[in-house]
């Protein structure tokens, strides 16, 4: 007598239910079926590549691995199950040639998601894989099965042999990760710890005259919060300060933030010249010069440094060279509060990692399992989200063969 093919539903149509996805159907043993909410996949993903899509990182492993902090430890074994080098690979097998950038990031050639997603769904259909697109996942049927809501509000419920959820955070709601899955998971019994913004811009009440600077770019300074440091850029808004300078600190400056003496992180405006140089030169006569024409000359500083200068000195700056060049090599800036979770890259919080088995499976839901962002772990921007989201996908497709091959 034939046995019955087994019926797997992979819930979340971002990267890590697409690629899970990819990975069971080309078992050729299994029923696919992937549920997704929205009318189409990838939202996030597609978005994620209007700026230039960064695949995922080629720095040394253990440094990578880093990136995760507490989720470190969890996230290795599955890191290393599906590495930075099998992700590039996946690519080019559906066409999509990479390269790597001079920061060591790892873009497509056409630095946008379109062309890859494109190819990705096409694989995805021909491999076989039933789509039901606005199909939101609604909780738990009486027997544990899934329940979804279809378009017209109609409650379906299937029974699967096993269930992968890949729902996402909580950021950028407007694409489809709203965690509307927490009340449903928290009512098996399942932990799941608060989201919080991470890279992330920041609020800051801007004196009239710096608000003249909104839009003006902030290149190659380094930012320091307690023992980290971070590089790069960043552009002042009307409502404070963005960019990739921030988001790198993001995980401590939010924590900070919150604490009740805040966070105010030392902004090196000069991090390639030691402080005995900026000292030399600011040793210089000034003469009648403008504190603003002085640095110009001395330090090429812009006009939007000179207005940080005053906008974060209590009182007048001061013209003393060691006071000033102390200034400038690490002036405090004091942010207000994080932007929104809704407008944040990427979220922490979520499925607690004590919840989890090593294949990825809900200790407290046998046959459920789990992955991508919608897990407690978070990382800074640089590849290192998505590639955790395409590693935790296949180890939870790996957990789920393994579950039903028992
Ligand atoms: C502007 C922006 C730029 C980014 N750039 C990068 C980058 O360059 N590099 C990088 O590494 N990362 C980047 N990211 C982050 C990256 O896109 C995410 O980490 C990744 O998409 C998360 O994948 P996921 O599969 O966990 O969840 P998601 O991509 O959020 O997918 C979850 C899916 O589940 C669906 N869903 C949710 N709830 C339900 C439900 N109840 N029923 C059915 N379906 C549901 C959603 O509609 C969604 O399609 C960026 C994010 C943003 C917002």
């Amino acid at each position: 007598m034939s046995e019955q093919i087994k019926k797997i539903a992979l819930i979340g149509g971002g990267p890590s239910g697409l690629i899970a996805a990819q990975f069971l159907a080309a078992l050729n043993k299994y029923e696919i079926h992937l549920y997704e909410q929205k009318s189409s996949v990838g939202r996030k993903f597609l978005i994620a590549g209007r700026g230039g899509l960064n695949l995922t990182h080629t720095e040394d492993t253990l440094l990578f691995n880093k990136r995760y902090g507490t989720a470190e430890d969890f996230l290795t074994p599955h890191l290393s199950g599906f590495t930075p080098e099998d992700l590039r690979n996946w690519a080019q097998e559906l066409g999509i040639d990479t390269f790597v950038g001079s920061s060591g990031r790892v873009f497509p050639k056409e630095m946008k998601s379109t062309a890859l997603m494109r190819a990705w769904t096409t694989k995805l259909s021909q491999a076989g894989v039933h789509f039901h697109l606005r199909y939101s996942f609604e909780g738990f049927g009486d027997q544990g099965q899934p329940l979804f809501r279809d378009k017209n509000g109609d409650i379906h419920e299937t029974q699967f042999d096993a269930v992968l959820l890949g729902l996402g955070g909580a950021s950028y709601p407007h694409l489809g990760a709203t965690a509307s899955w927490v009340t449903p998971l928290e009512e098996r019994g399942v932990k799941v710890n608060p989201f919080r913004p991470v890279n992330c811009g920041f609020n800051i009440r801007w004196s009239d005259h710096l608000l003249k600077h909104e839009g003006a770019p902030l290149k190659n300074v380094s930012l320091t919060m307690d023992f980290e440091t971070s590089r790069g850029d960043a552009v002042i808004t009307q409502y404070g300060i963005e960019g990739g300078l921030l988001y790198s600190l993001s995980r401590s400056l939010v924590i900070a933030v919150g604490q009740p003496e805040g966070a105010a992180p030392l902004l090196d405006f000069r991090p390639d010249m030691p402080f005995e140089t900026v000292l030399e030169k600011l040793s210089a006569p000034r003469g009648k010069q403008s504190l603003s024409s002085f640095l110009r000359k001395k330090l090429k500083f812009s006009a939007l440094e000179t207005a940080l200068l005053h906008e974060f000195t209590p009182g007048p700056v001061p013209a003393d060279p060691p006071l000033l060049a102390e200034l400038i090599k690490g002036l405090p800036i004091r942010l207000d509060s994080p932007r929104p979770l809704e407008q944040a890259i990427s979220s922490s919080g979520g499925i607690d990692l004590s919840e989890f088995d090593d294949m990825l499976m809900l200790k407290k839901c046998p046959g459920w399992f789990a992955a991508g962002e919608m897990i407690d772990w978070d990382a800074p921007t640089g590849g290192y989200l998505l590639q955790a989201c395409f590693s935790t996908g296949i180890a939870a497709a790996k957990g789920i063969e393994r579950w039903l091959e028992k």
